[in-house]
């Protein structure tokens, strides 16, 4: 007979071993194959919802439909996970604005997969079709051919190149109508092995919104004008048959780019491979009528016209002075040129070399826009807090 004290003993090792089996099908109800699937997947699913419920367009701040947007082939990968792998560690980690991509060819899995890990953010991939990315019907392309060989004759750079003309029309009318950016109404445009160089712990977009600028900029420079022989004429033309759309008059920007009182185009643009602007006032119809009317006239093909000459034309024919941010904060590197901040107090947020600072370079325009459109373009330090600080977040 068992004594009363080992019958509780054999009780409670039952009941334990029943809590245990219990537990242990509650925690891992099937240990088979299949259901240990789902039940990852389902846990997988549930990570992801979470992180993309809590990174909609708009970041932290959830105001501005913002996104980055890349243009790139697919043999750039390494320079655009060096791109984006920097704005991630000088902006974006804030704030996790989107990324949309986009290609004339598809993406490969390999390409989505490099970039998307870089980010916390949502990732999207895009083609472009033919609409956006080939001849419209009105362009003679054997005339086409016969300009690209006399330009490589004559040295032009990207002269023979066909597929740069594509991406220069691409880039001057359609990528802000691309439908994966019909939701955005911001753009920061982001190019293969670009460099940034400062810490900006604000949110650019919302600062950029609430003030109205609608355009912002780092490098200006003057264009190389034998791949724009025509761009000026048929600018003036479209100025004489849509004098109502022109912003005229003393708030302009028109005087930054001619030095001879609009007989010739002094060839001033900002460099477009940076750009922070409003989706927006490119699709105004203003300027789409501007690049319709260019595009007809056919120089992004018979000529090599640079989306960067044609969307600093088109701000300075239709936007306001006030409407034009130079982003001093952001040290940026296009090959070959610099935009580095000079400041002490943005300095000590950079890591570029001020001494290589590209700004008063004589071919460059920011002295014109200094001496012509804004005195005070270059924020000083009290204007620069009483801008950003609204927008500012603790570090993270
Ligand atoms: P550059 O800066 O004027 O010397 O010209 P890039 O070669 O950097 O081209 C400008 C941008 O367009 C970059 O983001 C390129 O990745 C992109 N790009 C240029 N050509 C093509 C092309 O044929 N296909 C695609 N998908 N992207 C292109
Ligand atoms: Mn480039």
């Amino acid at each position: 007979m068992m004594s009363k004290r080992r019958q509780t003993l054999g009780i409670q090792i039952l009941l334990g071993a029943i809590i245990l089996i219990v537990l242990g099908y509650t925690l891992f109800p099937d240990t088979s194959d299949e259901a240990w699937q789902k039940h990852t997947a389902r846990f997988r699913q549930q990570l992801l919802n979470k992180k993309l419920s809590s990174i909609r367009p708009g970041g932290k701040s959830g105001q501005v439909k913002a996104a980055f947007v890349v243009l790139a082939r697919n043999d750039e990968l390494v320079g655009i996970k060096s791109a984006i792998q920097q704005m991630e560690d000088r902006f974006n980690h804030r704030f996790n604005y989107p990324y949309v991509f986009l290609n004339d060819d598809e993406f490969t899995d390999e390409f989505k997969q490099m970039t998307s890990s870089l980010t916390n953010a949502e990732t999207h991939y895009g083609t472009i079709d033919r609409s956006m990315w080939g001849y419209p019907s009105h362009i003679n392309t054997t005339l086409a051919a016969e300009c690209r060989a006399k330009m490589q004759d004559a040295n032009i750079i990207y002269g023979d190149s066909e597929s740069y003309r594509h991406m220069c029309r691409f880039q001057s009318g359609f990528f802000y109508r691309h439908p994966l950016l019909k939701d955005f109404e911001y753009y920061w445009r982001v190019e293969p092995y670009v460099k940034y160089f400062c810490d900006i712990d604000y949110d650019v977009f919302q600062m950029m919104k609430d003030n109205g600028y609608k355009y912002g900029w780092t490098i200006s420079l003057t264009e190389y004008m034998d791949t724009v022989p025509t761009l000026w004429s048929t600018t003036l033309n479209f100025i004489n048959e849509h004098k109502h759309l022109i912003n005229w008059g003393k708030n302009s920007l028109l005087d930054w780019i001619t030095d001879d009182n609009w007989e010739t185009y002094n060839g001033c643009h900002f460099w477009s491979n940076f750009e922070i602007g409003s989706l927006e006032f490119l699709r105004s119809p203003a300027y789409t009528k501007y690049f319709e009317y260019l595009d007809k006239a056919g120089g992004f093909f018979y000529e090599r016209w640079g989306d960067a000459p044609v969307h600093s034309l088109g701000v300075a024919l239709f936007l306001k002075p006030e409407e034009v941010h130079f982003f001093n904060d952001i040290g940026y590197k296009h090959e070959p040129l610099m935009h580095c901040p000079t400041e002490n107090y943005l300095q000590s947020r950079c890591s570029c070399d001020p001494a290589h600072n590209f700004d008063w370079d004589p071919w460059n325009c920011a002295a014109r826009y200094r001496d012509r459109i804004d005195r005070e373009f270059v924020w000083d330090e009290k204007k620069y807090r009483e801008k950003t600080n609204p927008y500012r977040i603790d570090a993270a």
